[in-house]
């Protein structure tokens, strides 16, 4: 309840010509807007020129952005979604900018959890939000048009509980490491076949080879199975997701020293230098627009890390841009 009472996002809807459907009071604080809008189109009312070509391109390629503008003094994080027309293309765009600029002072400061979270849910709440207020708007929207509103709705809807799930799951670990850590012996080498095997079917669908290389017949280790699947099936699914059709994803377990390693390689886009040490950070994305296309929330590597240490455990990254990414949990081997 708090975080709805405390929406304060700009929204504007707009149609293909860029004639305003609706636009908020916070949208027209953010952004400047003076005087009557209905009717009237978007680059006439809103002077900020990055927004307006954003939303030029959006309606131009029909592939939804996302960016930090400064504007003046302050900061607006907007994100342009395509709205439906009931065919095919859009029917127009649906606004949303948040002011960060006190997010982004506080953001050399550790930002509290409930925070950072409370922001992730703010965007797809409030297109939620911007879209029905729009249908409430126009009564007399075509049926098919309503339904390409309602299916975006249901599109954010489902990323909203997908972001929860993933909140869920980390407090969970935490919660259950806290009360008792319970690790038991386990074999590395059937545990990771298990995780393998369970993302076989999103790698066919995907066109991707899932290729599992080890020389060990069992390792053991102390663990817990649930949360060291889970560990190896977001590295899987990172690794498939930033595949392309054809590619290999290799997963090879080998031991190290005192240590089992289960390296996961992939053959994708790659991490910048500067970003590798940040993607473990709760919501941390390279690319934000391109991980909320795949469904991405920024939680899979932080619940990864989090594993990995209440196991005694590291997890590493070793990447080049245009050569593949790969992560390798290290594991204390057991006697
Ligand atoms: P997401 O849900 O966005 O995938 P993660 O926490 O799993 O969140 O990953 C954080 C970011 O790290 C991703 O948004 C992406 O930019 C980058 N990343 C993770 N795995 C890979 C990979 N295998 N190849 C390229 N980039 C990756």
């Amino acid at each position: 309840a708090r975080i709805l009472s405390a929406l304060q996002e700009g929204v504007l809807a707009t149609d293909t010509e860029q004639v305003l459907l609706h636009a908020n009071d916070a949208a027209r604080k953010l952004l400047d807007i003076k005087g009557e809008t209905s009717g009237r189109r978007l680059w006439e009312v809103c002077r900020v020129a990055q927004l307006n070509s954003m939303v030029d391109v959006a309606l131009e390629t029909h592939e939804p952005d996302e960016q930090t503008l400064q504007v003046g003094t302050r900061f607006l994080e907007v994100s342009v979604e395509l709205l439906p027309n009931g065919g095919s293309g859009p029917g127009g765009v649906i606004i949303v900018c948040q002011d960060v600029t006190e997010h982004h002072r506080l953001e050399s400061i550790r930002v509290d959890f409930v925070a950072d979270a409370s922001h992730e849910l703010k965007t797809p709440l409030a297109v939620i939000k911007g879209m029905v207020e729009t249908i409430i708007d126009d009564p007399a929207m075509p049926k098919d048009v309503r339904a390409g509103f309602l299916s975006k709705i249901a599109q954010q809807t489902n990323r909203l509980s997908h972001i929860v799930d993933e909140l869920l799951q980390l407090s969970r670990f935490d919660q259950f490491y806290q009360s008792d850590p319970g690790l038991i012996e386990l074999d590395l080498v059937g545990l990771t076949r298990h995780a393998v095997k369970s993302q076989e079917s999103l790698a066919t669908s995907r066109s991707i080879i899932l290729d599992f290389r080890t020389g060990l017949e069992n390792s053991q280790v102390m663990g817990d199975r649930e949360s060291l699947v889970q560990l190896l099936v977001n590295l899987l699914d990172n690794a498939i997701k930033y595949s392309v059709s054809g590619d290999t994803v290799v997963v090879e377990l080998k031991q190290a020293g005192d240590f089992m390693n289960v390296a996961v390689i992939d053959e994708g886009p790659g991490i910048p230098e500067e970003d590798q040490s940040r993607i473990f950070e709760r919501f941390y994305r390279v690319d934000p627009a391109r991980s909320k296309e795949l469904g991405g929330t920024g939680l899979g590597l932080s619940i990864v890390k989090h594993i990995a240490s209440t196991h005694g455990g590291e997890i590493t990254v070793q990447s080049k841009v245009g050569a593949g990414s790969t992560f390798t949990l290290s594991l204390p081997k057991l006697g």
